[in-house]
């Protein structure tokens, strides 16, 4: 019997290592470096986990990820700006374990027609716009008289509309965003307009949230903070060896796009990329503000950014200035956001349903879950999952 007993022990255990049972070196195997696998690389490893980040990049940080120019020493954001903003006082404060911010407030002004404006629109772009000297109430009165869209808003025309009324819609939304995800606004969900606020006050900020600031010495320092003493192998993509990444880790955290995790099995998801002209301009100043959009449809570019303004407090070495033209355009490859047409939305319940039935794989992110996180809306989602794991096994 006891033969019997020990032979079958270990024809499971060899079946076990070939399922790779006793390979699983690593608790987390995270997938992306960005702030969902950083963060929550992070906070795993503070609580005694073995954890890996696998990031298919030569460098860590995501799209967030920033270096300082070796000519000006100007702090360039490599994938698009990013504005740290959150109205969650529990994740500026973890955010501020990592970095220490600066107190600038992002103001935008916008080319529409050859003329300058303030952005988001507010009392003076509304007066200036219609020449007007009207008072914040007034204003209301008159926003509301131009908004003519009856019932729910279906899409971002009808939202926009519906808010500011057409002639500010076509002259500051229509063809930005036309410019911006590639497709007629009539066939985006009405959700993404809501990120811009409307006022009828001289509150010209672009975000109403309490705390908001830039990163003195930019993003990656928080993201080398974050992983220090976790292991991080660049230049590998997880999808040369998928099944070995799944073999070594008792979970696997994915952070890249979600149909590229199910092999395009329901279908391509709709994304939207940008790409970054970076220029020196010899000018100290070239724009006044760090950045500068572009609403006519005719102009291929949809804003200029001139990171030195991103630090009004700091003294530049350079007399120079660094300007980028942000071009929207579509790479798969390489995604920054999720579009959302109506077949994305379709498709993508297929998806969710998939990652439902996937075991052992947490999804975090705005690739991962095709949401249009902030970086606090990421931050915050990878925090919820690595208290989940907590107490998961604590229970
Ligand atoms: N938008 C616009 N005109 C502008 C700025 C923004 O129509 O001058 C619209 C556009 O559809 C854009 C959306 O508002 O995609 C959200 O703008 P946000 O500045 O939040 O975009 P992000 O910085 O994430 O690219």
């Amino acid at each position: 019997f006891s033969i019997y007993f020990s032979r079958r022990s270990i024809a499971l255990s060899i079946l076990q290592m070939d399922k790779g049972v006793f390979l699983k070196m690593y608790d987390f195997v995270v997938v992306g470096a960005g702030f969902f696998g950083a963060v929550f690389a992070h906070e795993v490893k503070q609580t005694g986990k073995k954890v890996l980040v696998i990031e298919k990049r030569d460098h860590i940080g995501g799209n967030c990820y920033s270096y300082d120019d070796p000519e000006t020493g100007i702090n360039i954001h490599k994938y698009g700006p990013h504005i740290f903003h959150t109205p969650d006082k529990t994740i500026w404060t973890y955010i501020n374990l990592f970095a220490e911010f600066n107190d600038y407030r992002h103001r935008v002004k916008t080319n529409a027609d050859g003329k300058i404006y303030s952005l988001p629109i507010n009392l003076a772009t509304i007066n200036q716009f219609f020449n007007l000297n009207l008072t914040p109430e007034e204003a209301a009165a008159f926003l509301k008289a131009k908004s003519s869209v009856v019932g729910k808003p279906a899409n971002l025309e009808d939202k926009a509309i519906s808010l500011i009324g057409r002639e500010l819609y076509e002259a500051f939304i229509k063809g930005y965003t036309t410019k911006q995800w590639g497709c007629d606004p009539r066939d985006l969900p009405a959700a993404i307009i809501n990120r811009l606020p409307v006022r009828t006050t001289d509150n010209d900020l672009y975000y109403d949230d309490d705390y908001q600031g830039i990163p003195i010495g930019g993003y990656t320092p928080i993201f080398e903070k974050l992983l220090k003493g976790v292991p991080v192998e660049l230049k590998t993509d997880f999808f040369d060896k998928r099944d070995y990444w799944k073999s070594v880790a008792k979970q696997l955290v994915y952070t890249g796009p979600i149909d590229r995790y199910f092999n395009y099995r329901f279908g391509r998801l709709t994304w939207r990329s940008i790409r970054c002209e970076i220029e020196k301009s010899p000018l100290n100043d070239y724009q006044s503000v760090s950045i500068m959009n572009y609403a006519d449809r005719e102009i291929p570019y949809t804003r200029i950014i001139e990171p030195k303004h991103f630090y009004p407090n700091q003294v530049h070495s350079s007399r120079e200035t660094v300007i980028i033209r942000e071009y929207p355009h579509d790479d798969p490859s390489e995604p920054y956001y999720p579009v959302g047409l109506k077949a994305d939305r379709e498709i993508l319940v297929n998806y969710q349903q998939a990652q439902t039935n996937e075991r052992n794989v947490i999804f975090g992110g705005r690739l991962a879950e095709y949401k249009y996180y902030d970086m606090y809306q990421v931050i915050a989602g990878a925090l919820q999952q690595a208290r989940k794991q907590q107490a998961a096994e604590s229970d």
